[in-house]
């Protein structure tokens, strides 16, 4: 993609490179540079010293101690220069023996200038190693490092355009899409698969039964022979069901009866049916209606009268504030 974009504007990226390329050769060279000529200069200065302190002595003008003390320490500064000067000078001498050539990758890339896809003799001939760094931050903000080390120039780092993360985006989008119709396509194909296993079963049922879903049945009530149309039926109809049911509940209470009651109406010990019953007898059943009946009607009674005296609290009232 990058080499792509190198290729469609070869002169922005010509222009490009050796700006970069220049910033690059006077970084640390002109340091060194500097470096070296003051070093250079110092040493020049130490020279003229110690052939003057030279001549003080033979004149006499300067004591033996102390000229030999003077000459030792410029002897040894001397000495630290010369170190220093030829690590400066390594320096600046590799800047200029490196396999820097601007000027013959820009030439080389112009010759691909009009070619739509890069070629792998091209790449070969253009680019010595690409490093390609894990992505950093989070879409939509996510970039990728991204070194290109090309040939006669050298690293050049090229981060990704905006346009270039964009096609990434979509790019990832379009997989994701992808993947996911075909994980829908699996999904559709097992569910079809499943409902036809269900069909076949069904039809194998049918087949074994008569045209019945289900194998023939007894049921243990009448003893009639029936077809289920439901795999866990027991019995022919509502009816054994209910009988069945009843004899459950008749068989229940025969080994776990409730417990006796103290009827409400005559206060007689009984065994009842179920734990909701109250009263032990039809008799006591009459009696306990009619008491109810009785409270009703006077309940009623005292609603009406109760009714009537607002009525006519409320007229009277009235009468009151009316002139
Ligand atoms: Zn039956
Ligand atoms: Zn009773």
């Amino acid at each position: 993609m990058i080499a792509k974009r190198i290729i469609k504007d070869v002169d922005a990226f010509a222009e490009e490179l050796l700006r970069k390329w220049e910033e690059q050769q006077n970084r640390i060279p002109r340091q060194a540079k500097t470096d070296l000529e003051r070093a250079n200069r110092r040493y020049a200065e130490l020279d003229k010293k110690i052939s003057g302190l030279y001549e003080d002595f033979t004149a006499g003008l300067l004591p033996e101690r102390q000229y030999k003390s003077l000459m030792f320490k410029y002897d040894q500064e001397q000495r630290d220069l010369e170190k220093r000067i030829a690590v400066l000078e390594e320096q600046t001498e590799n800047v200029k023996t490196q396999n820097i050539q601007p000027d013959r990758f820009i030439e080389l890339i112009r010759k691909y200038k009009d070619v739509e896809e890069l070629t792998r003799p091209m790449v070969r001939e253009l680019v010595e190693k690409v490093v390609v760094y894990p992505p950093e931050g989070h879409k939509p903000n996510r970039t990728q490092k991204v070194e290109i080390y090309f040939n006669f120039i050298g690293q050049y780092e090229l981060a990704y355009t905006q346009e270039e993360l964009e096609e990434i985006r979509m790019r990832e989008e379009e997989e994701n899409k992808k993947r996911e119709a075909h994980a829908e396509e699996i999904r559709q194909k097992s569910y079809l698969h499943q409902k036809e296993k269900r069909e076949r079963a069904r039809a194998e049922r049918l087949a074994l039964n008569d045209g019945h879903p289900y194998p023939k049945k007894t049921c243990p009530i009448c003893g009639k022979e029936f077809w289920p149309n439901l795999p866990y039926k027991i019995y022919c109809g509502e009816v054994c069901h209910k009988k069945a049911n009843n004899e459950q509940t008749r068989l229940k209470r025969r080994k776990d009866p409730p417990p006796d009651q103290t009827c409400i109406i005559c206060g007689r010990l009984f065994r009842p049916i179920n734990q909701q019953q109250l009263l032990c007898s039809d008799a006591c059943k009459h009696e306990h209606r009619k008491i109810k009946k009785r409270e009703y009607y006077h309940r009623d009674q005292r609603l009406k009268k109760e009714a009537v005296a607002k009525e006519m609290e409320a007229a009277h009232v009235s009468a009151q504030t009316d002139p």
